[in-house]
C-alpha cells in the first residue's frame, strides 16, 4: 500500500527556488580582494544561476558532467554552484591550496569539463592547464575579458528551466585533502544535500532563520562550505562573504553587516583574536559561532562565549557532508557554572537526528558509552558516504554498513562524543594511547603559547613518547618549564612530553590543520635517549 502524500523529489534547486520566491530581496554581500564590495539578493542569484546554466549548456556541458571551481567566498562562486547543478551538472569545488600534483590529479580524476576560477589563482591555473586533460573551458570569476564570468552571463537572457531528475542523482563532488595517498572524491546526491541543509537549520545545529545574517568564513571549497550555501537559501537568511581572510576585513564586515552566525576552523578565530587584541575592535552582533575542522581549544571557546555568542563545537568530515556531531546547550545549561559549560563545550557534541554513531574496539564490537572506552568512531546516516567516486572496489563501509571515520573517540553517557585523536596521530606509549589533540589543546592554554603540535617519536623503552613543538606568541618568552608546569595540572603525568622544542612555525594542510605527516617525517629518525 502506498501512502497518500505527494511525491516530490528532494532536488537542490528547490532550495534556491524557495529563496527566490519567498526571500527574494534578502541580500548577499561579497567583499573582494581589492576592497570593493558587490551586493545582490536571492532573486539575483537565481537569475544569474539560470544564465550560467544556459551558458554551460551552450558550451556543450551535459547533465552529469563536472564543472569545477577554484574560488574563494563570494556570491559568484555560489552562483556557479547553482548554475552547474541547475543544468544537471555536478559542481566540483577544488581546494586551491592543495599541492600541484594533487590539483593535477583531481582535475583529471574528476574529468572536469569547465573550470571557473578567481584571478588570484591564474598563475597556478596557467601552470596546470597542460596537465589537465579534460577541461575545455576556462572562466574567470573576477576577470574583465570575454572569458569573464559576467561576460559569459551577459550573453544569456536567463530564460531557463532547471533540469529535473531523481533525488538520487549526483550534484556535487568534493575531494578529501589526502594527507595520505591521493585525494578521494565524495559524490553527494541531491537527496543527501537537501536533507543535510534542512538539518542544519535546526536550533540545535546551526539555528539559522530568515532573520539571521550568516558569514561562512570556512571556504566554500572546504567540505561543501560546511553546507551553508545550501542551508542559507532554505531559510532565506542574508549571506556575507569575503574573498580575503584578513581578520581586520572580517571583523569590519561582521560589524557593518551585523553578522549573527559565523563558521570557521580554529585558526580563523585565533587570527581574529589577534586583531581584536591589536585593534581593540571586536565583533558585536555574533550570536552563534560554529567551530570545527579540528578541535576547538577551551580558551578559544571561553573567549567567544565571553563575547556573548554561543559556541557550536562541531565535528564532521567531507565524507559526512560534513555535519556529524554538534554541541548545543543541554536542558541544564543555564544552571551550569562556566567551568562546567566549558567542560562540555570542548567536547564535539551530539548527533543530530539522522546520524547514528558508535565507537568500536579492535574486534569491531561497539564499546560502552561510558566516557572512558576509547575506540574507532563510526557513523551512518542519509548524508554519510557509501562509496568514493569511481571506486571500483565498492562501498567504503564495515561489513555491517558503518563508515569508519579514522578518528578515535569516546562517547559519554549523555551521548556527547569526544574526539581523542585521529587514529594515525595517536601516540602509543608502552601499549597505552596518548591523545596528541588533548596535549595540544592543553598546551595552547599556557600563557604565551600561540600554537602547539604533539607527535610521537621513537623511544627505546616505551616504543613512542610525545614531544611537543611550540610556536610562541610574538614577544613572549614562555619557557619549557612554564609549559610543563601548566600541562601537569591538566593531563596525566605519564602524558607529559619528554621534550619541548620551540619552532618559528608549524606546517598546515590545505584546510588549515596541523600537517602531522610532515612533522612525523621530519622526526622519523629522532630518538629520545
Ligand atoms: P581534510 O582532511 O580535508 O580537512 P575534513 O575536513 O573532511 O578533511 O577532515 C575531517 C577530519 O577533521 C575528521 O576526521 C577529524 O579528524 C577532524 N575534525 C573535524 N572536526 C573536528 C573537531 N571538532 N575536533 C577534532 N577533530 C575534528
Amino acid at each position: 500500500m502506498f501512502g497518500g502524500m505527494q511525491e516530490h523529489e528532494l532536488r537542490v534547486m528547490r532550495l534556491l527556488d524557495h529563496a527566490e520566491k519567498e526571500h527574494w530581496n534578502r541580500e548577499l554581500v561579497s567583499h573582494w580582494a581589492d576592497g570593493s564590495e558587490t551586493r545582490t539578493n536571492w532573486a539575483g542569484v537565481a537569475r544569474d544561476a539560470r544564465k550560467l546554466a544556459a551558458a554551460l549548456e551552450r558550451m556543450g556541458v551535459k547533465p552529469g558532467d563536472r564543472v569545477a571551481t577554484m574560488g574563494m567566498n563570494h556570491h559568484r562562486h555560489l552562483i556557479a554552484w547553482y548554475g552547474a547543478i541547475g543544468m544537471g551538472g555536478i559542481i566540483h569545488t577544488i581546494n586551491p591550496r592543495l599541492f600541484e600534483e594533487q590539483l593535477a590529479f583531481i582535475g583529471n580524476h574528476a574529468e572536469d569539463k569547465v573550470l571557473i576560477y578567481d584571478r588570484a589563482f591564474a598563475p597556478i591555473v596557467e601552470k596546470l592547464k597542460p596537465q589537465w586533460e579534460t577541461i575545455e573551458h576556462y572562466i574567470v570569476f573576477d576577470g574583465d575579458g570575454p572569458d569573464s564570468f559576467e561576460a559569459v552571463l551577459a550573453q544569456e537572457d536567463g530564460n531557463y528551466d532547471w533540469v529535473d531528475g531523481s533525488e538520487r542523482d549526483p550534484c556535487m563532488l568534493c575531494y578529501t585533502s589526502g594527507t595520505t595517498g591521493n585525494p578521494k572524491g565524495v559524490l553527494y546526491t541531491h537527496r543527501s544535500t537537501v536533507i543535510h541543509a534542512i538539518t542544519e537549520l535546526q536550533p540545535d545545529v546551526f539555528g539559522l532563520g530568515q532573520k539571521s545574517v550568516c558569514m561562512p568564513i570556512v571556504p566554500l571549497f572546504h567540505a561543501v562550505g560546511w553546507g551553508l550555501p545550501f542551508a542559507a537559501p532554505a531559510c532565506g537568511c542574508k549571506v556575507v562573504m569575503s574573498a580575503v581572510n584578513d581578520p581586520a576585513v572580517l571583523c569590519d564586515l561582521m560589524n557593518r553587516e551585523k553578522v549573527t552566525h559565523s563558521a570557521g576552523v580554529p585558526t580563523v578565530w585565533f587570527a581574529l583574536f589577534g586583531h581584536i587584541d591589536a585593534a581593540g575592535e571586536a565583533p558585536e552582533h555574533l550570536e552563534v559561532v560554529t567551530i570545527g575542522g579540528s578541535a576547538a581549544p577551551r580558551a578559544m571557546i571561553e573567549r567567544i562565549m565571553k563575547m556573548g555568542a554561543r559556541v557550536n563545537h562541531a565535528w564532521g568530515m567531507t565524507e559526512t557532508s560534513p555535519i556529524g556531531t554538534i554541541g548545543a546547550p543541554p536542558p541544564d545549561w543555564d544552571a551550569m557554572p562556566l567551568e562546567e559549560q566549558l567542560d562540555l563545550a570542548v567536547k564535539q557534541g551530539k548527533v543530530p537526528f539522522g546520524i547514528e554513531m558508535r565507537v568500536t574496539g579492535e574486534d569491531g564490537m561497539a564499546l560502552p558509552r561510558d566516557g572512558e572506552s576509547s575506540g574507532h568512531l563510526q557513523v551512518r546516516g542519509p548524508w554519510v558516504i557509501d562509496t568514493y567516486f569511481k571506486e571500483d572496489s565498492g562501498p567504503c563501509l564495515t561489513a555491517d554498513g558503518w563508515f569508519d571515520t579514522g578518528d578515535v573517540a569516546v562517547i559519554h553517557s549523555d551521548g556527547t562524543m569526544q574526539i581523542t585523536d585521529r587514529a594515525k596521530d595517536v601516540i602509543k606509549s608502552g601499549g597505552e594511547w596518548i591523545s596528541s589533540v588533548e596535549l595540544e589543546n592543553a598546551a595552547v592554554g599556557t600563557e604565551g603559547v600561540a600554537e602547539a603540535a604533539a607527535i610521537g617519536v621513537h623511544h627505546p623503552k616505551w616504543e613512542e613518547r610525545p614531544i611537543l613543538l611550540v610556536v610562541r606568541k610574538p614577544g613572549s618568552d614562555v619557557s619549557a618549564e612554564d609549559i610543563r608546569a601548566y600541562l601537569a595540572r591538566h593531563v596525566a603525568k605519564w602524558w607529559l612530553p619528554d621534550e619541548i622544542h620551540f619552532v618559528e612555525d608549524l606546517p598546515h594542510t590545505a584546510t588549515g590543520k596541523l600537517l602531522k605527516t610532515e612533522l612525523r617525517a621530519k622526526y622519523r629518525d629522532y630518538s629520545i635517549a
